[in-house]
């Protein structure tokens, strides 16, 4: 018995992985020992090698035992995804009918996603006993080693990386300090006695609404906390925050921008010294994002963008999605998902709260909120003291005269704001821009006579496209309402605007940021130089909105926001209402009122009625009722299937395709193939297809028997994939 148990041949076990490749299934492989479901391995597949995850254990072989290939290396020796994560990504793949192999893999960060041994760093540093005696009796010459010193005595649990980003050059002095005994190296530091400080007093409103969440700890509970620009809802998460950790509970954090998590992240270790927080976010370096990844397992806090969604934490005890809206949480590419709503699945299998944060909630979390699914918490006043709303106006593009874009009261007001030494930033809102027509005269846009959508003017065939369901027409010939001659395309011409302003205002500082120009170090940079006054005016896009405080801006004008009124994109005015109460938010928040102009042509549009009255509410319920009467979301659950090929025509015949090869059940509706919202992208062209179903379970129920058809077709397109719950069109 015990030779044969020794016996290299007998003890081996087959272990079922999920590799990560686009394959929907599982494969066997031979391994020397049980290895337990969420080790990593390296495994042969085909001719290449490839990162797995292991999901089972000690199987029977499905196929001839002969044929099934060793693994060639388990990458951990233990679990690196518990099964709490497991069941994560198990809901995660059947959800979005994706691969369970590469859902794993998009869980796990880069490294760890790599078929080598990952060998982690150890990240943490901190001070030992030596240590503190050093520096208790280190002379006030040896500037460099206390300067290190110091910072790790107020900083514990901090890693190399933010020692390094704090103290440049101590890098160079770690060997030194560590060879004295004075620091050491851990993979995740230990906490030190917790002495978290406590905030301000709270708001009647926070305090109200505090304990409710508080009371909810401990058990399964979504929260929608709607709390206008400035009313402290970051305050109620970290006390929130501190309840949990007290109760021995890690807390997760989700915010949409990683310009936010250094500064969040700056406020949450004032308020939690001692604590471990860890943040994970891509503008970590790989090395550095493993690491933090790992560590999160043992951190308190662990504060991240949307893939910190899916990182260990055994002893997770709240999730707050701050700006829960934010199109961020959603992955536009490979596993489509959107942190946010696994946030809430995530909880509900944890059993415990998750917190959803806004001043604009998404229409589908408020949605949740009327049907009491999820618990509403509102804060409607300003926490901080004196704090005063901007004034806000619109300026009728109608009646005012027009030059480079900018109307007379517009350049007024700029020139005026310049001359008084303020700042004024000039926001322009080139997302969801579509050209559509529209008449001058009376206002009206074209619309398609089968669908509430507008049509799009298309300028390689000249002609209009509906892209909800493909129907075409010519141009008329003058406006079908009151006959005027002369269409126009609405949003043209905002290119000119940067230039209009240098022409207007030839001696000020005039800066533009832009998706292209906010990698990294930049975006710290324009902040830092707004608020030493170097800057005049900002112009920017939808990127200026979020978060920022520049103390002396004090004039903000809204350029462009037409177009989204009249988006084929039935979400462009739910986007634009969040964007215009942020922007407007940005003005005036140190005592001098703020001003905020926004120009249109269409000042009758209810939506400038609601923002001007910063009327959330009426918003949604407006918005709410329309998508009722024209099934959509949230009332109509969507998946769309998207082809990209060198030519429409290709990507359009794959959908038409795919729409014949299985017949959808009563109550789930295909739509015609149309263009994608944005047609054309990278040299490829765009089609989709929409599905939708106002009974979830039918969608998918059709999803699941429709995607291995689709796998038959051989599409002659370039790429095509399925997303669930688009979030563009
Ligand atoms: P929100 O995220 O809701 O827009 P913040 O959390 O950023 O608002 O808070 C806005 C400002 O109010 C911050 O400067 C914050 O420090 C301050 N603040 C929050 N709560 C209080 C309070 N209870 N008393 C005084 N100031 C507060
Ligand atoms: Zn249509």
């Amino acid at each position: 018995m015990k030779l044969a148990q020794e016996s290299p041949l007998t003890s081996e076990v087959l272990v079922r992985v999920a590799v990560d490749a686009p394959l929907h299934r599982f494969f066997d492989y031979r391994a020397p020992a049980m290895l337990a479901p969420g080790t990593l391995v390296a495994v042969p597949l085909g001719r290449r090698r490839t990162v797995g995850v292991v999901v089972a254990s000690g199987v029977a072989a499905q196929i001839d035992a002969a044929r099934i290939r060793p693994i060639e290396q388990a990458l951990t020796d233990r679990p690196v995804l518990a099964p709490a994560l497991m069941d994560l990504a198990a809901f995660c793949a059947r959800y979005y009918h994706h691969p369970m192999g590469e859902v794993l893999a998009a869980a796990l960060p880069p490294r760890l996603r790599d078929p080598k041994p990952y060998r982690p760093v150890r990240a943490h540093v901190s001070l030992t006993a030596a240590g503190r005696e050093a520096l208790a009796r280190l002379p006030a010459r040896a500037r460099a080693r206390r300067g290190v010193l110091e910072w790790l005595a107020q900083h514990p649990g901090a890693t190399r990386e933010q020692l390094r980003a704090a103290l440049p050059r101590a890098a160079a002095l770690l060997p030194q300090l560590e060879r004295l005994g004075w620091l050491a190296r851990a993979a995740a530091a230990a906490a030190a006695a917790p002495a978290d400080s406590t905030g301000p007093p709270l708001t009647p409103e926070q305090a109200a609404a505090l304990p409710v969440l508080e009371e909810g700890l401990g058990r399964f509970g979504a929260y929608l906390l709607h709390g206008v620009t400035g009313s402290g809802k970051t305050e109620v998460y970290l006390r929130l925050l501190q309840s949990a950790l007290g109760q021995g509970r890690q807390g997760l954090v989700l915010v949409p921008e990683i310009a936010l998590t250094p500064q969040f992240e700056a406020g949450m270790r004032a308020r939690f010294p001692g604590r471990r927080v860890v943040s994970l976010h891509s503008g970590l370096s790989e090395g550095a994002r493993a690491e933090h990844w790992l560590a999160a397992a043992e951190a308190d806090i662990l504060l991240g963008t949307r893939s910190a969604l899916f990182a260990p934490l055994p002893r997770l005890g709240l999730i707050v999605v701050d700006e829960e809206h934010d199109a961020s949480f959603k992955q536009q590419e490979g596993l489509r998902y959107s942190a946010r709503d696994l946030a809430v699945v995530r909880a509900r299998q944890a059993g415990i709260p998750v917190v959803l944060g806004s001043a604009t909630p998404s229409l589908e979390s408020w949605q949740q909120a009327e049907r009491g699914r999820y618990r509403r918490l509102t804060l409607e006043q300003r926490a901080v003291p004196g704090a005063l709303p901007p004034r806000a106006r619109l300026v009728d593009l109608r009646r005012e005269p027009c030059t480079g874009g900018l109307a007379a009261p517009v350049r007024e007001a700029l020139q005026e704001n310049f001359h008084a030494g303020r700042q004024s930033l000039v926001f322009i809102n080139r997302r969801g821009y579509a050209p559509v027509l529209y008449c001058p005269g009376c206002g009206y846009v074209l619309p398609c006579h089968r669908c509430s959508a507008r049509l799009v003017w298309h300028r390689s065939s000249a002609r209009l496209k509906c892209h909800h369901c493909g129907h075409q027409e010519a141009v008329p010939a003058a406006c079908p309402q009151c006959g005027q001659p002369d269409l126009v395309l609405l949003g043209q011409g905002t290119q000119r605007v940067e230039e209009a302003l240098a022409e207007l205002l030839p001696r000020a500082r005039i800066r533009r940021i832009d998706r292209d120009s906010m990698a990294g170090r930049e975006w710290a940079g324009f902040g830092e130089a707004m608020r030493a006054g170097e800057i005049d005016v900002l112009v920017g896009t939808q990127m200026l909105a979020k978060g920022h405080d520049f103390p002396a801006l004090s004039l903000v004008v809204i350029l462009d926001a037409d177009g989204a009124l009249y988006s084929p994109d039935f979400r462009a005015e739910e986007r634009l209402f969040a964007q215009l109460l942020q922007v407007a938010g940005r003005a005036g928040r140190h005592g001098e009122t703020g001003h905020v102009l926004l120009q249109t042509a269409f000042p009758q549009h209810p939506l400038y009625a609601e923002w001007l009255a910063g009327d959330y509410a009426a918003f949604a319920r407006r918005q709410l009722a329309e998508r009722a009467r024209l099934g959509l979301p949230p009332f109509m659950h969507q998946a769309v299937l998207r082809a990209e090929a060198p030519r429409m025509e290709n990507a359009m015949r794959f959908l038409a395709r795919a729409a014949d090869a299985a017949t959808a059940p009563r109550g789930v509706r295909l739509l015609a193939p149309a263009p994608a919202g944005m047609p054309r992208l990278g040299g490829l062209e765009r089609a989709q297809l929409l599905v939708q179903a106002a009974d979830r379970a039918a969608l998918h129920r059709y999803l699941e028997s429709w995607r291995p058809v689709l796998e038959t077709l051989r599409p002659q397109v370039a790429r095509w994939h399925l997303e669930v719950d688009p979030l563009f069109s």
